[in-house]
Order: C-alpha cells, then structure tokens, then sequence
C-alpha cells in the first residue's frame, strides 16, 4: 500500500508526505510519486505522530460513566469487580474495539494495555489496526493469573505478535502478586525479552502496607527483588520518596503519568513530574481504563499533565505544550520499543492529520499551544497506523456497530444479567 498526503502542514509548513508500506518514505514539496490512496489537505490539515496511551485497561470502556463519584472502595469493591466477575471474552472483544474506536477518533495510534482474557483484546486490536502491548496479567487471586498459566498462554499467544501487536508480562500490582510470582515474571519477562507492566504506588495505603510488611517502601521492594529495569512500565508511581525516584532512575525504567485517573479517583499525591525529568527519566503518560478517568483523549489528558504540574510547581512557565505533546507521543513508543513518534523519513507510518478549520486552532498565532490547550481529539480527521488509513475525514470503517453492540453488552450486564448473543 502506498499513500501519498498532498498540502499537509508539517513543522508549519505545507509539504509532501509520501508513505510506502509501513514507512514514511518521502517528505517534500510537490511530490510527484503515483500512489494507491491520495489525500488532498488543501493546507488545511496538520501532521503530527500519533498519540501512545502508555497505560490503560481498553475493555473498561464498557463500564465507563458506571460507578462515579465514589470513593475508590466503595467504586471497586460495589461496582467495578462484581461487573468484571461477570465479564466474557466476547465483553472484553467488543469493550477493546470501543478502545480501540474512541482511540483512533482521538489519535492514539498505540497503546500498552493490561486486562483480562488478551486473547479477545488481541483480535479485537488487529482487527481494528492499532498497535498494542497486550498484558497477560499475573494475579494471585485468578486461576489465568498464575505463573503456569500465564506461560501456556504466552506460548499460546505468541503466533500472534506482529508489526502491531506484542505482549508483556503485566504483573497487577506489589498487593495483588506474591513476590515469588513478581521475581517469576521478572525472570520470564528477561527469558523471552519482554516489557513489564505493573501498577507502582497509586494510593498511600499500598506504601504504608508494604513499609509494615516489607520494612521497604514499594519502589525499594521491587528493587530489592531485582524486579526493576529498562524493560519495566510504571503505571501511577504517585507516592515515591526521593530514595525511590532514585531507584527507578538508575534502573532506567518508564513512569507512567495518569493525572486524569488520579485526579478523579483521589489517590491524593501528584505525579513527581519534575523529580523525575531532574533524573533524566522516560516520563510517560497514559489514561487509564475509562471507568476511571472517563475519557481515552490524549489531548485531554496532555493539558491536564501540564497544568497539574504548574500548578504543583507553581511555576508557569514547567511543561509547557510542545513537551507535553512529547511525554504524550515520542516517550511512549520509546517506552513500549515502537519505532516512531516523529514525523521523519525512515519512520513508522504512525500518524495523524489535524483539521486546522476548527475554532480553537483559530487565530492560529502557535500550533502546539492550541492543540494542547485549546482543542481536544476531535480535531484528528484522518489516522494513519503502519501505513494503512484507520481513519478518513472522521469514518472508521464500522463504528456503527461497535457503539450499537457495547451499549447493548453494558445494558445486559448493568441489568445483572449475563450476556449472551
Ligand atoms: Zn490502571
């Protein structure tokens, strides 16, 4: 497949982009090449890479707007877990391709996702087009979580990995995973070179728990257990001392910035955006599933990421717009090893065009300022992922149906009933 993108405004400029399979093969004025698919953006659309969701549940699309406005106890324990009990492969298909819909209508191209039955969440993801990191989620209380199982399922799995598709060891959390299990996913992971994704420090109570079980702090326990590295994704890491800032630091693993999530869940502690950018660390950021946050817009959540940290910082003038449109592209596919987020010759074809007509990218007086602080992800018009079009002029091939079929499974199973077709 070739696509050649006419009058797109890069860096500014209105220029050529011509992609050949899966790369960006030219940038240019008036290209003259023959391609399969032409789009026209008469300078009216802006490229940008695509957006990486570095942490998320995508099938929680389907409880999203369930259960708000509670306190995180009574939201899991009376609401979130007796659903997720009830919960199919055929759910969690169609809870990943609303994801996977709401994503690619905002610009999120890849995504590093932790949930249940990976199996569903991996059709639904190739079928859809996007690129993903699929968790096979150790648990100590679930039968698929158990580290036999996750191996038979790996071996299962792994005829899938692909271009767009591969799988890590996602591990919950230090509170749901023995630290047998953590030191075997640790090992796993380093035998079949994978990344690993685990919760790190969201509320103060998994501190003071692991402080009276472990006399460590929870960054200090996984260090202790040789569990850290470059390959390790760290969802939340609210609640850190200095010590442990240090700690991940120097074992070079990946942050992930939730401030959506954390904001509406109370975790009560503010990501140390700064502490870590001091340390020269991969800072990320990410959504969360939508039962928390509600919402997979990444624009959404990179102005939040900024103002949270002025704010905290009480500085203005800390992460401003382009870094913030940086954190939400570049450091993610760093982070899940996705060659792209820059639009360059050589690249992965991941990319996304903007609609310059909308009222918030008026006066237009600076680009990035407007995307991250003015407009949302209903801007994206046209997404782009491995060389193939997801996305034209606002159509994604049948959205129809996903939003009909989540709204009739979310029904069945807020009713109590179990689904079926
Ligand atoms: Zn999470």
């Amino acid at each position: 497949m070739s696509i050649l993108l006419k009058n797109v405004i890069i860096e500014g400029k209105k220029r050529d982009l011509f992609i050949e399979g899966k790369i960006i093969k030219n940038i240019g004025d008036n290209l003259d090449l023959k391609a399969e698919e032409e789009i026209d953006a008469k300078g009216e659309k802006a490229v940008l890479p695509g957006f990486v969701n570095c942490h998320t549940h995508a099938a929680m699309s389907l409880l999203r707007g369930y259960g708000d406005d509670l306190s995180l106890k009574e939201w899991l324990e009376n609401k979130i877990w007796p659903l997720e009990a009830k919960l199919t492969p055929d759910d969690i298909y169609w809870g990943t391709k609303l994801a996977c819909l709401e994503m690619i209508k905002t610009g999120t191209l890849a995504f590093n996702d932790m949930y249940f039955f990976p199996e569903s969440a991996i059709s639904a993801t190739e079928e859809m087009g996007l690129r993903a990191l699929i968790g096979l989620v150790v648990f100590d209380l679930s039968e698929s979580g158990q580290p036999e199982n996750i191996e038979k399922t790996y071996y299962r799995l792994q005829s899938k990995k692909s271009d767009l598709i591969n799988l890590s060891v996602a591990p919950h959390s230090i509170y749901t995973v023995s630290k047998e299990n953590l030191i075997w996913s640790k090992n796993f992971a380093q035998k079949e070179n994978l990344i690993l994704h685990i919760h790190l420090s969201e509320t103060e109570k998994e501190v003071d728990d692991c402080l009276k079980e472990n006399n460590l702090r929870p960054a200090e326990y996984l260090n202790q257990i040789n569990f850290l590295g470059e390959n390790v994704i760290l969802a939340h890491s609210v609640w850190l001392s200095e010590g442990e800032i240090s700690i991940i630091a120097e074992n070079k693993s990946s942050p992930v910035y939730n401030p959506c999530s954390n904001l509406k869940l109370v975790s009560g502690e503010i990501f140390p955006y700064k502490a870590f950018k001091d340390k020269n660390v991969n800072i990320c950021l990410g959504t969360d599933g939508a039962a928390s946050n509600n919402s997979l817009d990444m624009i959404r959540e990179a102005k939040f990421a900024s103002l949270l940290q002025k704010h905290k910082e009480k500085d203005p003038t800390f992460l401003p717009a382009d870094e913030a449109l940086s954190v939400a592209t570049k450091s993610g596919y760093r982070a899940l090893r996705m060659g792209s987020g820059e639009i360059k010759e050589g690249n992965l074809a991941d990319l996304i065009l903007v609609d310059l007509n909308k009222t918030y990218f008026a006066p237009g007086l600076n680009f990035v300022s407007d995307l991250i602080y003015a407009a949302s992800g209903d801007c994206v018009s046209d997404s782009i992922c491995n060389g193939r079009i997801l996305m034209r002029d606002k159509k994604v091939e049948g959205e129809d149906e996903i939003i009909k079929k989540s709204k009739k499974i979310a029904e069945g199973l807020v009713r109590g009933q179990i689904n079926k077709n």
